[in-house]
């Protein structure tokens, strides 16, 4: 049996968190609004109404066009009319681009598990506005118009992903980015990111591209990969059996786990486009995406490779550091604030303020507990004023009262006991309350003195220094009895 590899291209339609929709004053986004509360004449398609393009919609899809290193942002890009009839697109066409998009020709560098990296091609990058949604309930279709005209932007890339696993990679991606550049919340549940996926499949060392298949309504990144898979498996049983791959749109059903028919693909010519003339042609003068590309924040991949370079991180740590924008904008403020060894913050943002955020439900830029404040309690512990499990304690302190930590120390007597007069006189206590675990422990049971400091720590609310603690038992123990 002939091995077979798959070829996937992707195109995802992006909403953009822009504060109106794109071509009237419409609040964009409609979440949890009731349906059809958020329109106006403008985005219903009213007779006699004109669109207004969002500035703001283009910036952010400029913003993303730079970041996929597009070959070329245009200068003269223009508007067109998608053609076609379905309920809940009340004008009967869609305002989107087409022969002249906004950007041509991009990548986006994909590091696979493997250490592979994956160049993904971008074809183009269009805007265009949304249409409505269909709801079917009890045998009915109701329409809600409130999604009309919210600003997206269509990016399609080329065939050039090779597994249900890298289309999955590709999406986690290029959601991190969006976030990292506040373009988009990328939530794909509330259809922030929308995917669909060609898949064709071929014998490796061919170059021809077979027949394709189009799978659409997949609204999660799980999803996303057990439908490209399915499929992969569909069109090998298909030309193992003889029988040809026709080129379907596919609709994914989360709940049986299967794929179904939904209609032959439509080609292009089904749409009749033609430019839009009720809009002036975008012009993106240099001045203007000068302005823009001002605001290009460093992008995850770069930062990810500085913080192994400049802080001498561990892959693993700046791959996680670098996950989300402002935690890593976190982890430098700290590492600036602390002045000491970098892979130390690291260890602590990693450990406990990971928790902190997952326990709480916070991003790093929400924290109560900031940067400076960390550093100063991990030079609390490292000039042992405070030990470590005291200065776990407090990163919840501080999150909770939001007062320095080095305050909170001295109100609340969380200072390190490391006196070592007061240290003997704690331990003389838990040797004379132990007489039978002193006696084990001089008979040769040597294992025992780790439970000797935790009953010291205990005594101490904590607040003891573990190694001058053990050192101070050990000194007693080893006294000749009585
Ligand atoms: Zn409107």
């Amino acid at each position: 049996m002939p091995e077979y590899e798959a070829i996937i291209g992707l195109e995802t339609h992006i909403q953009l968190n822009t504060q109106s929709k794109i071509f009237c004053a419409c609040k964009a986004d409609s979440w949890g609004a009731e349906p059809n509360t958020n329109i106006c004449p403008v985005c219903t398609g009213l007779p006699g109404v004109l669109p207004t393009l969002n500035r703001q919609a283009v910036e952010k899809a400029i913003l993303l066009a730079s970041a996929m290193q597009a070959e070329s942002i245009q200068p003269l890009s223009f508007f067109a009319r998608k053609n076609y009839f379905y309920p809940d697109l009340p004008k009967g066409y869609q305002i989107s681009q087409y022969d002249e998009p906004l950007a041509r020709g991009g990548r986006f560098d994909l590091p696979l598990p493997s250490g592979e990296c994956r160049r993904v091609t971008i074809h183009k990058l269009h805007l265009e506005e949304d249409a409505g949604k269909t709801v079917h309930a009890g045998g009915r279709r109701l329409i809600d118009f409130n999604r009309c005209g919210v600003p997206l932007v269509e990016m399609v890339t080329g065939p050039d992903l090779r597994s249900a696993e890298e289309a999955a990679f590709y999406l986690i991606r290029l959601r991190q980015l969006l976030r990292w550049l506040g373009i988009s919340e990328a939530d794909m549940e509330r259809g922030h990111l929308r995917c669909d996926g060609n898949v064709s499949i071929r014998v490796p060392g061919e170059t021809v591209l077979n027949p394709k298949t189009e799978i659409k309504n997949v609204n999660s990144i799980d999803a996303l990969r057990e439908a490209i898979a399915a499929e992969i498996s569909r069109q090998i049983r298909e030309v193992e059996a003889g029988r040809p791959i026709r080129p379907w749109t596919l609709e994914w059903d989360e709940t049986t786990g299967t794929l179904r028919k939904m209609r032959s693909k439509e080609t292009e010519a089904d749409y009749r486009y033609f430019r839009e003339p009720d809009l002036l042609p975008l012009r993106v003068d240099e001045a203007w995406k000068a302005r823009v590309l001002a605001q290009l924040p460093e992008l995850p991949l770069a930062r990810r490779q500085r913080f192994v370079e400049q802080y001498g991180l561990p892959a693993y740590d700046a791959e996680i550091l670098t996950e989300e924008r402002s935690l890593s904008d976190y982890f430098e403020s700290a590492v600036a604030a602390y002045g000491g060894e970098p892979k130390a913050v690291s260890n602590w943002m990693m450990n406990d303020v990971l928790r902190l955020l997952r326990e709480r439900g916070l991003s790093a830029g929400e924290l109560k507990l900031r940067p400076a404040d960390l550093a100063q309690i991990i030079q609390l512990v490292d000039k042992r004023q405070i030990n470590a499990p005291t200065g776990k304690a407090l990163l919840d302190m501080v999150e909770e009262t939001g007062q320095r930590p080095a305050d909170l120390v001295a109100r609340e007597g969380l200072g390190q006991v490391a006196d070592t007069g007061a240290l003997r006189a704690l331990a003389e206590a838990v040797l004379a309350e132990s007489p039978d675990q002193v006696a084990a422990f001089r008979a040769g049971k040597a294992t025992l003195i780790g439970w000797f400091v935790g009953q010291l720590m205990r005594k101490s609310g904590g607040k003891a220094d573990p190694n001058l603690a053990r050192q101070v038992l050990e000194a007693l123990l080893h006294e000749p009895a009585g």
